[in-house]
C-alpha cells in the first residue's frame, strides 16, 4: 500500500494521533524496557518520522530512560510509543493503537536477548472468539446492551 495518514488513539480517546504511514513493515521490540513499559511479553511499533506525527489531545510522556521517553495516555494508561530523546528524526508508535492496525505485519524483531520464546510461535493452540465466551457476553449485554467492537 501506499502512502497513507492513519489515525489511531488510546482505550479511552482522549489521546489521538494522524501520521503519516509509508509502508506496512512494523517489528516486534522484546527488550525488557519496553516489556517493563508496556506489560507486555513483546510490543509491536511502527516506525514513522517524527514530524509525520500529529497529536491530538495530548499525549503525556512517561520519561522512562535517560535517552528516551514514551508517549501514553494518563487518564487510561494505553502505552503509544517511543522516541528517543535527541539525535532522531524519527519514533515508534504502538500497532495497536491504530485504529485499523491490519495491513502492518512483522519484519524483524529488535531487543533479541529478552525474546520469551514460548510467545513467539502461538500458532495451533487453542483458540475462542470472544462472542463464544458467554459469561462474558451476559456482562456486556447486561451492562450495555450489546458487545463492544
Ligand atoms: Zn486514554
Amino acid at each position: 500500500m501506499a502512502d497513507e495518514v492513519m489515525e489511531g488513539g488510546c482505550a479511552c480517546g482522549r489521546v489521538r494521533f494522524k501520521a503519516r504511514v509509508e509502508d506496512d513493515e512494523a517489528y516486534l521490540c522484546h527488550c525488557r524496557m519496553c516489556q517493563r513499559a508496556t506489560g507486555s511479553v513483546s510490543i509491536a511499533f511502527k516506525h514513522v518520522k517524527a514530524a509525520d506525527v500529529e497529536w491530538l489531545g495530548g499525549p503525556d510522556w512517561y520519561d522512562s530512560s535517560p535517552i528516551a521517553r514514551r508517549p501514553y495516555c494518563a487518564r487510561c494508561g494505553t502505552s503509544l510509543g517511543f522516541i528517543f530523546k535527541e539525535g532522531s528524526d524519527s519514533m515508534d508508535l504502538t500497532v495497536a493503537a491504530f485504529d485499523d492496525p491490519s495491513r502492518f505485519e512483522p519484519k524483524h524483531h529488535f531487543g533479541a536477548e529478552s525474546i520469551h520464546r514460548a510467545w513467539l510461535n502461538t500458532e495451533g493452540l487453542p483458540e475462542m472468539q470472544t462472542q463464544d465466551y458467554q459469561k462474558l457476553v451476559d456482562k456486556w449485554i447486561d451492562a450495555t446492551g450489546k458487545m463492544p467492537h
